[in-house]
């Protein structure tokens, strides 16, 4: 028997092999998982079953799952990981520009699919009232706008605690270069591509233990970055 108040996963998904391995996987760690082939059963479905987080393919029988993923993102607000064999940068950006919370390529590995869901779900917890951030020994105080690593205070240019407050409020989440762009410097600077790893890197020197293993702005190749903490 499932736990009824276990966090119901929708998966859109047309290949059964991969179906089976996910229903596996999902209900041994204590997710309800429902399923569907098609694009046209996926938008009845998560109306009805409003699943806690839906698991999207692109390549499906009736549509491309990039159009499906756009007219989900009309309503439904709840996590989508997009699960594709498709691994070109374009698409991947593509699919995080329309809306998805993260991507995975398949073939993928059950733990970090589990571990991208469990952030996923973090994330869209209601964010708790308190503006102050502790990642180990890196304090982040939202509402003073004040930076601390180990004890001591991180002195940050605007631009550079702009980007880093934007990693913050997007914890866990894959952030495109265009995006960043667009938050940080504005929708007039959306080609000066070269911006966000300028300032990534002095702000891996401000706040990482050691820049050249950066363990809190991580790299997604050609992509852009992810904030996360251990
Ligand atoms: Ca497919």
């Amino acid at each position: 028997m499932t736990d009824p108040t276990a966090l119901e996963i929708l998966v859109i998904e047309d290949d059964l092999a991969i179906c089976r391995l996910l229903e596996i996987a999902l209900e041994a760690n204590g997710y309800k998982t429902s399923f569907v082939p098609t694009a046209r059963e996926a938008k009845i479905t998560t109306a009805m079953r409003q699943p806690a987080l839906v698991l999207l393919d692109l390549g499906l029988p009736d549509a491309d799952g990039q159009d499906l993923l756009k007219a989900l993102r009309e309503w439904y607000i709840r996590p989508v990981i997009v699960v594709s064999a498709r691994d070109s940068e374009a698409e991947i950006i593509k699919a995080l520009d329309n809306g998805a919370n993260d991507y995975l390529t398949k073939p993928f590995r059950t733990g970090e699919l589990l571990a991208r869901i469990r952030a996923a779900l973090r994330q869209d917890q209601p964010e708790a009232a308190d503006p102050v951030k502790t990642y180990g020994d890196l304090i982040i105080d939202l509402a003073a706008r004040v930076v601390r690593k180990n004890g001591e205070m991180v002195k940050l240019t605007s631009t550079e605690y702009a980007l880093l407050a934007l990693f913050v409020r997007n914890e866990g989440k894959v952030l495109t270069h265009q995006f960043i762009l667009r938050e940080v410097w504005g929708p007039g600077y959306v080609e000066r591509t070269e911006y966000p790893r300028v300032f990534v890197g002095q702000l891996r020197k401000k706040i990482e233990t050691d820049p050249n293993y950066p363990k809190l702005i991580s790299t997604e190749s050609g992509v852009g970055y992810r904030f996360e903490a251990e």
